[in-house]
């Protein structure tokens, strides 16, 4: 496929924008540049695209203030205090000059500030997808970044360009483009061999690509080629195309469009088929939820799982466990991730999801488990086509 279909062919894309393109190393702001991305973005929007921005700049934006005067300090590494000290104050600044810039071509932003639980850990995870694609469905534009004040060096990314495929994983998107300082990946470190040569397409992650990475250059980014490529694995194979190109001049994502030089990753899957063999992770579900025959059916067609099919639930699980669907004769149909714990279907089971709040007190979902969540047996789907 050429490489621009990659985007061309995509709904729902994640940018994610390096603190070095975004902050001049005085900690001013790159204003006609971050001027240009937002009208890009707009044109994005304006195609169709759901668009979600994963921004660095917290610490860049702030270490002035922790760094003062001493300009001797200006290329030193901050400590991990004094970043998240940085970032604290930087962040406010960050999430308001995206607000500012985007509203010019009349776009709304939100702030999401994640940590690695939020994205690895399922419940977490659950919570936070609901969050982002509840805003995309109001046409709002998620910004995010890492929560740096927060971590602690076992318990960061570090890097935006991992949190960013993470992003893109959660939210099943189809493109991940990381503006970078670089324009791709290239055979050898440009810098110092001039036989490297840039390769525009990698179909497969390699042990040979992954060893073309070399150190982090810029003294604002903690990233560098290897972060990039273990973006790329975690992108490519939760079904996301991705790429890497030099996003420094104005317009960096027409600049694309219009074919510029880049290195697409390409995806070895769907972004849903992904999703749903992360779904089932080989983990050892939790409970059962035993459902009627009109459940049954509707899974078998896609549909999600509501109150009202449940028969009987057995196991003590929590919302966002695993959980096997057994049909009337306890044969296992489905599993999935389940939106409320055992205790709670207890009550529900048998209720329209419109009785869920009087009976719970709240209601988070109509859904019990959602169809984006459930992976229906192939066994299954087979007695449906045969019964059709
Ligand atoms: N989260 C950090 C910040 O906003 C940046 C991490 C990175 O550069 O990848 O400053």
């Amino acid at each position: 496929m050429a490489a621009l279909t990659y985007l061309t062919s995509a709904r729902r894309i994640v940018v994610k924008v390096g603190s070095a393109l975004l902050v001049n190393t005085d900690g001013t702001l790159r204003a006609a540049w971050l001027d240009g991305l937002a009208h890009d973005l707009a044109g994005l929007k304006r195609r169709g695209y759901d668009i979600v921005i994963v921004s660095s700049g917290a610490i860049a934006f702030g270490r002035n203030m922790i760094i003062g005067a001493d300009q001797q300090r200006n290329n030193a590494r901050l400590s991990l205090a004094e970043k998240q000290a940085a970032a604290a104050i930087g962040q406010i600044r960050l999430n308001t000059e995206w607000q500012q810039a985007m509203a010019k071509h009349d776009m709304t932003t939100a702030q999401i500030l994640l940590s690695p639980d939020d994205t690895e850990t399922r419940r977490k995870h659950l919570n936070a997808r609901a969050t982002l694609i509840t805003l995309l469905e109001h046409q709002i534009v998620p910004v995010v970044n890492e929560n740096d004040t927060v971590a602690t060096a076992e318990i960061r990314y570090g890097d935006n360009d991992r949190l960013a495929a993470r992003v893109a994983q959660m939210i099943s998107a189809d493109a991940l483009i990381l503006l970078s300082d670089v324009d791709g990946l290239y055979s050898g470190d440009p810098n110092s061999d001039n036989t490297a040569t840039h390769i525009p397409e990698v179909t497969n992650m390699t042990s040979d690509i992954m060893a073309m990475a070399g150190p982090a250059r810029h003294a604002f980014s903690s990233g560098g080629m290897i972060t990039k490529l273990e973006a790329a694995r975690i992108a490519t194979s939760a079904g996301c195309h991705m790429a890497i190109c030099h996003g420094g001049d104005d317009h960096p994502i027409q600049q694309l469009y219009d074919g510029g030089i880049a290195t697409w990753f390409r995806a070895n899957s769907q972004p849903l088929q992904a999703r749903k063999t992360w779904i089932d992770g080989g983990l050892t579900p939790k409970g059962t939820i035993m459902v009627d025959d009109g459940a049954s059916l509707a899974l078998s067609r896609g549909k999600s799982l509501l109150a009202a099919g449940i028969t009987a639930v057995t196991g003590d699980f929590d919302k966002g466990d695993l959980i096997a669907i057994t049909d009337q004769s306890n044969a296992t149909i489905a599993r999935g991730l389940t939106r409320y714990s055992a205790s709670d279907i207890q009550l529900i089971k048998g209720h329209n999801s419109g009785e869920i709040e009087t009976i719970l007190g709240y209601r988070d979902h109509d859904e019990v488990i959602h169809a984006d969540d459930l992976v229906v047996d192939a066994v299954a789907r087979q007695s449906q086509k045969k019964d059709m």
